[in-house]
């Protein structure tokens, strides 16, 4: 199944289709904002943008939004451009200390995640022992050493970054990024995401551009809600759009004694 369409952030996505057209746009990039409002979404959409062979509608027309319809869009949707790579925190590897075999072990889960959200897109969140190991790291620098196959961009999101440093002071994987961040290849775009920036190491934060992403219009989660889940009963509607607080990941639950995604006591985040 393709991914579900993005939602919302229209004048983020607009200043970065801008960005784009006009050669600025940021090799490193951090989408920052509540868990659940759209931020690797938001990542394969720009790396659609990236990819798409006729950005804006056709060939000729102005730089725009990727169109959908061409072959690169259609295998960024399914999750099978060969030059996106989505990182997502997996759980760590029992296979052997030995560093080649890790990374392939790493490569091998990150392809059954990926199978298992080409089924099934609309997925939960990463598991609390979830992780981007040293191994991570690895396969991504081994990709990063290829040439792009398809075209002449390649994207690598890396999801819920923060897990780069699963504990105060485990900073191996982050470190191991840093140099890649840095000085990425010219054909390359990072993009980092992230629901808590302040458990990033300094060193990654301050080679990135930040992109802050807000909670949504109610409007906007009950429609994702309405047409992606396909919820149409008022009452449920208006308790999951309750419990999603702005971010259309959030209306994935029901009432059951799963904590719902407030956002933090003091608001950190931009509404
Ligand atoms: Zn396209």
């Amino acid at each position: 199944m393709p991914l579900p369409p993005l939602y919302g952030h229209e004048g983020t996505r607009n200043r970065l289709v801008g960005a784009i057209a006009s050669g600025r746009l940021p090799q490193a990039l951090l989408f920052e904002g509540p868990r659940g409002v759209g931020k690797q979404r938001l990542a394969l959409w720009l790396a659609q943008a990236l990819v798409c062979q006729s950005p804006g509608g056709g060939p000729g027309r102005a730089k725009g939004p990727p169109c959908g319809e061409c072959q690169p869009c259609k295998l960024v949707l399914t999750l099978s451009h060969p030059d996106v790579h989505w990182f997502v925190p997996l759980e760590p590897s029992k296979r052997g200390a030995d560093q080649d075999r890790q990374v392939d072990a790493v490569e091998d889960a990150l392809a059954e995640e990926m199978a298992a959200r080409r089924e099934r897109p609309l997925y939960e969140p990463a598991s609390g022992l979830a992780i981007h190991s040293i191994g991570a790291v690895r396969l991504l620098l081994r990709r990063l050493a290829y040439r792009p196959v398809l075209g002449r961009r390649r994207v690598f999101v890396i999801g819920d970054a923060e897990r780069l440093v699963p504990q105060p002071g485990s900073d191996a994987a982050a470190n191991a990024l840093l140099k890649a961040l840095e000085e990425p290849p010219v054909d390359t775009v990072f993009v980092l995401t992230s629901a808590a920036v302040e458990a990033l190491p300094p060193t990654i934060v301050s080679r990135i551009v930040r992109v802050r992403m807000a909670r949504l219009a109610d409007s906007i989660v009950a429609a994702f809600a309405q047409q992606e889940l396909g919820i149409h009963g008022q009452a449920e509607l208006r308790q999951r759009v309750g419990l999603a607080d702005g971010c259309p990941a959030g209306s994935l639950r029901r009432r059951t004694g799963v904590m719902p995604m407030r956002r933090p006591q003091g608001g950190s985040y931009k509404r």
